[in-house]
């Protein structure tokens, strides 16, 4: 059996509304240039920039039912350049901000710690850390979407069978399109989270609401 991690955001205030009720549906979502602006090895808490509507976006989603659930490589902490208590301090003061500016909360966050050229048991492009959250959570990987502004993003997406993955531009996600785009073939390639909301939302059926 699975243990269910205490989330980190349990200390947060209540905010007004409702607590979504959440299915087997979710939103996998890359960190760095996906929902803050890309800086190289970023570690440190006052360096997070988020990107202007990404707490809207998120919480238009997490209110349609989805789970929110960040999976991101940290090669940063292999390399030897910063500490996993490092991107954990990041990652908690960015699910903070965005509690605190929308109401928005992550399931779960899911790091790889490796550098490229270590053994590892989640770092993307594996889908390990989807099929974690599927018996976490009872998700249907095939309701849910996968966003992200590099190609192993998006590889991580269909090696888990997801629905759809998202290539946005922000981050390296414009280089990667107009370089590759041979590549992107099975992609919906958007501007940046807001329009990954609004695919996602327009694409749902009628009954959901
Ligand atoms: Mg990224």
């Amino acid at each position: 059996m699975i243990t269910p991690l205490i989330p980190l955001r349990s200390f947060d205030t209540q905010t007004t509304s409702k607590k979504p009720q959440f299915g087997t549906r979710s939103v996998f979502l890359d960190r760095d240039g996906t929902l803050i602006a890309e800086k190289n090895y970023l570690h440190r808490p006052e360096d997070v920039e988020i990107f202007p509507g990404a707490g809207a976006a998120l919480k238009r989603l997490s209110d349609a039912g989805f789970r929110l659930i960040i999976v991101t490589n940290q090669s940063g902490i292999g390399r030897g350049y910063f500490t996993l208590a490092d991107a954990e301090r990041v990652n908690a003061h960015l699910a903070r901000e965005l509690s605190a500016s929308h109401g928005v909360q992550f399931s779960q966050t899911y790091i790889a710690p490796e550098a490229p050229d270590q053994p590892s048991r989640g770092r993307k492009p594996s889908p390990q850390f989807l099929f974690d959250a599927r018996d976490e959570f009872g998700l249907e990987l095939g309701e849910c979407f996968m966003v992200g502004d590099k190609l192993i993003d998006l590889e991580c997406g269909w090696n888990a069978g997801v629905k759809k993955s998202f290539l946005v531009r922000t981050g390296y996600g414009d280089k990667l399109a107009l370089q590759e785009p041979e590549k992107l073939d099975r992609a919906i390639i958007v501007a940046n989270l807001c329009e990954v909301a609004d695919w996602i939302l327009n694409s749902q059926p009628e009954n959901q609401n």
